[in-house]
C-alpha cells in the first residue's frame, strides 16, 4: 500500500476543516480538504456522532495542530492561562498567539507556522537584538522581532516577504518589510484570533 505522505493534511481531514498547515498549498486546488473532505482511513466517510468528551477532545487536538504544539507544552500554556486574570480560554489563545513562531508566520516571514518554527529553530531571528532560536519563546508588548543581519539574504524569507507583502497583518503586530522586522504593539485580543476554535470546550475538557 502506498505510504500516505501528507501527515499535516491528514490532521485537517480528521478535523474536517482547513487548518492551513502547509503554506501556499492550503490556498490552492491541491488542498486535501478541498479534494477529499472526509476523515482519512477506511471508515473516514462514515458519519460519526461525537460524544461530549469527543467534541472537547477534538477541539483541543485541532488547536494544538494549528499552533504545532505538543500535549505537554499545551497543558503548560493552559496552566499559565488559568493563573492569569480574565477568561481562561481567551488567555490560552493569547499565549499561543504570542509564540515567536506564530508571530513570524503572522508577519509573513514564514509561509506556514511549521516553516516559521523551522526558521526560528535555525537561528534566523532575534528579539530586541538578541538571537532567539526557541520557537516557544513568548513575545511581549514592545518587543521587536527581526531577521538577523547575516540571514537577511535568506531565499525562503525573501520569497515569503514578497508573497505576503499584501497579506493582512493583525493590528497587534506592526511589520516592516524593508527592515525585515515586526514590532509587538500589544498582545492579541480574542477578536483578532481568526482560528475557528471554541476555546471553552478546551477549558471544559481540562476542568473534568
Ligand atoms: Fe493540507 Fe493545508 Fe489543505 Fe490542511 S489546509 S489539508 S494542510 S493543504
Amino acid at each position: 500500500m502506498a505510504r500516505y505522505k501528507d501527515e499535516q493534511c491528514r490532521i485537517c481531514r480528521r478535523e474536517g476543516q482547513k487548518l492551513f498547515l502547509k503554506g501556499s498549498r492550503c490556498y490552492s486546488d491541491k488542498c486535501s480538504v478541498t479534494r477529499r473532505n472526509y476523515a482519512p482511513g477506511d471508515h473516514g466517510q462514515k458519519n460519526k456522532k461525537l460524544s461530549e468528551y469527543g467534541t472537547q477532545l477534538r477541539e483541543k487536538q485541532k488547536t494544538k495542530a494549528f499552533y504545532g504544539v505538543g500535549e505537554k507544552q499545551f497543558r503548560k500554556y493552559f496552566e499559565m492561562a488559568e493563573n492569569k486574570k480574565g477568561i481562561t480560554g481567551e488567555q490560552l489563545l493569547q499565549i499561543l498567539e504570542s509564540r515567536i513562531d506564530n508571530v513570524v508566520y503572522r508577519a509573513g516571514f514564514g509561509a506556514s507556522r511549521a516553516q516559521a518554527r523551522q526558521l526560528v529553530n535555525h537561528g534566523h531571528f532575534e528579539v530586541n537584538g538578541k538571537k532567539v532560536d526557541i520557537a516557544s519563546y513568548l513575545v511581549k508588548p514592545g518587543d521587536v522581532i527581526a531577521v538577523r543581519e547575516n540571514k537577511k539574504d535568506n531565499k525562503t524569507i525573501k520569497e515569503n516577504v514578497e508573497a505576503n507583502h499584501l497579506k493582512p497583518v493583525p493590528d497587534w503586530i506592526e511589520k516592516d518589510d524593508e527592515k525585515l522586522q515586526a514590532k509587538i504593539v500589544r498582545l492579541a485580543t480574542r477578536e483578532e484570533v481568526d482560528i475557528p476554535v471554541e476555546e471553552h470546550l478546551i477549558v471544559e475538557l481540562y476542568s473534568k
